[in-house]
């Protein structure tokens, strides 16, 4: 093999999205995951408007659509109230090609992503090689991974892109500081096949639910309605995923004459981190690797393929003569758009569905109510959430 090519750790959606990105302008990628096969776990399930713009460049976006849900709206509620505000994704039409968000299971767009790569003559998926560390010179850049036996082996490229998630060996390798907060409680996620649009009146495929004891979010995906709930760690996983304690929870949602039928159930930690750097010298972050958020937003996958859209036009261009210092134009754009989007407004979400304070949660039904009402006031709020604005003022980032 070749020293000339890119070496991508991790087979996520950030890391294959980035060898789509360069294999497509001919630069040969070698990408190497500690799985035996690209991870299909149930992550991430919304796409918003721009991720499904860059995901059209590689032709996936239509096989994607076909594989999941439009949703048109999202809406903020109560849970004894019911609906507080709606937002229409149709204001945003004259803004993007699709005005919705699309419901569809991570795992769909990474096999997607994997069937392309297998079919590009000059890309390679390595499985069941567990990335260990880097070490460069002002030449090249080189992996040291294992394999499962302990057996371990050396890759040399010209760059490595680390996209290998939030517990990320390559970011530990570079030496680059990983800071901000673990959230104290953590997140609950069930899903089920119970019918909630049959006895929740109006309810939008995403719908962010506020309550002064226990909030939570309801999130349609083709074949289940996933439902988040906050939960104190303290209660220990063995109870906290009983069937007893799952159904008791569900049941004080919509009481309902069966018993849930769960499908899938799993409890996560919450962090807000941003790495100090997202690269060092010929070694690039990108995705879970260099950020992690709450999920209340959905912005973590797709702020992570964003990150590597950019990067791979920045790599491109330096594989094509650019200076390298390009790369700090990568960081500064992407680093700002990770604490000042995608932390902000999910730091945000959680503050809102945390308030217990009645006058201030009424104070932020009114101004959701405002804010969903009025076209200019919902559209900008949108292009925010959206993530359509964190692009369009990467321009002025030198
Ligand atoms: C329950 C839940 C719901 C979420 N919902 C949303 C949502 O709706 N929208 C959204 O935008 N985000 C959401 N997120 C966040 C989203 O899943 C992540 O941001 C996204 O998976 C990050 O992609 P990534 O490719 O950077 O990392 P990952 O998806 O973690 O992929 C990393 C890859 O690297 C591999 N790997 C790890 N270590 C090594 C190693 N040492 N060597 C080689 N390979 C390695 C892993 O096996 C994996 O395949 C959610 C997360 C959770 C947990």
């Amino acid at each position: 093999m070749t020293n000339k090519r890119v070496i991508v750790v991790g087979a996520g959606p950030v890391g294959l999205v980035a060898a789509v990105a360069l294999a497509a302008e001919g630069i040969p990628v070698t990408i190497v995951e500690s799985q035996i096969e690209v991870v299909d776990d149930l992550r991430a399930s919304t796409f918003h408007p721009p991720t499904l713009s860059f995901l059209d460049r590689f032709g996936v976006t239509g096989k994607l659509i076909e594989q999941g849900l439009h949703a048109h709206h999202w809406q903020f509620r109560d849970r004894k109230q019911g609906e507080i505000a709606t937002f229409d994704l149709s204001v945003l039409s004259n803004d993007t090609p699709h005005p919705y968000r699309l419901q569809c299971e991570q795992w769909k767009l990474t096999r997607l992503l994997r069937d392309r790569l297998d079919a590009s003559p000059d890309t390679k998926i390595i499985y069941g090689l567990r990335a260990l560390e880097v070490e460069q010179t002002a030449n090249d850049a080189t992996l040291i991974a294992e394999r499962e036996d302990g057996t371990r082996e050396r890759i040399t490229g010209s760059y490595i892109i680390g996209a290998d998630g939030a517990r990320s060996n390559i970011r530990k390798s570079i030496g680059v500081n990983f800071e901000g907060i673990t959230h104290p409680e953590l997140y609950l996620t069930l899903s089920t096949t119970f019918p909630y649009e049959e006895h929740l009146p109006n309810l939008s495929k995403i719908a962010y639910i506020s309550d002064p004891d226990e909030w939570l979010v309801l999130l349609r995906t083709p074949n289940v309605w996933r439902v988040l709930f906050p939960t104190d760690p303290a209660v220990g996983d063995d109870v906290m995923l009983a069937p007893e304690t799952v159904e008791k929870r569900l049941q004080a949602v919509v009481p309902a004459k069966a018993r849930y039928d769960i499908v899938h159930k799993t409890a996560y930690r919450v962090f807000e981190r941003v790495c100090d750097h997202y690269f060092v010298g010929r070694v690039l972050l990108a995705g879970d690797a260099a950020h992690l958020n709450n999920p209340l937003g959905g912005m973590g996958m797709n702020g992570g393929i964003h990150d590597a859209v950019n990067l791979a036009e920045k790599l491109i261009e330096v594989w094509r003569g650019a200076d390298p210092a390009l790369f700090g134009r990568y960081e500064r754009q992407r680093r700002k758009v990770a604490l000042e989007t995608v932390q902000a407004v999910s730091l945000r979400n959680r503050q809102i569905m945390n308030t217990r304070e009645p006058a201030a949660r009424a104070a932020y039904f009114d101004e959701m109510r405002r804010t969903a009402s009025d076209p200019t006031k919902s559209r900008a709020y949108l292009l925010r959430s959206s993530m359509i604005q964190s692009l369009r003022d990467l321009e002025s980032v030198e």
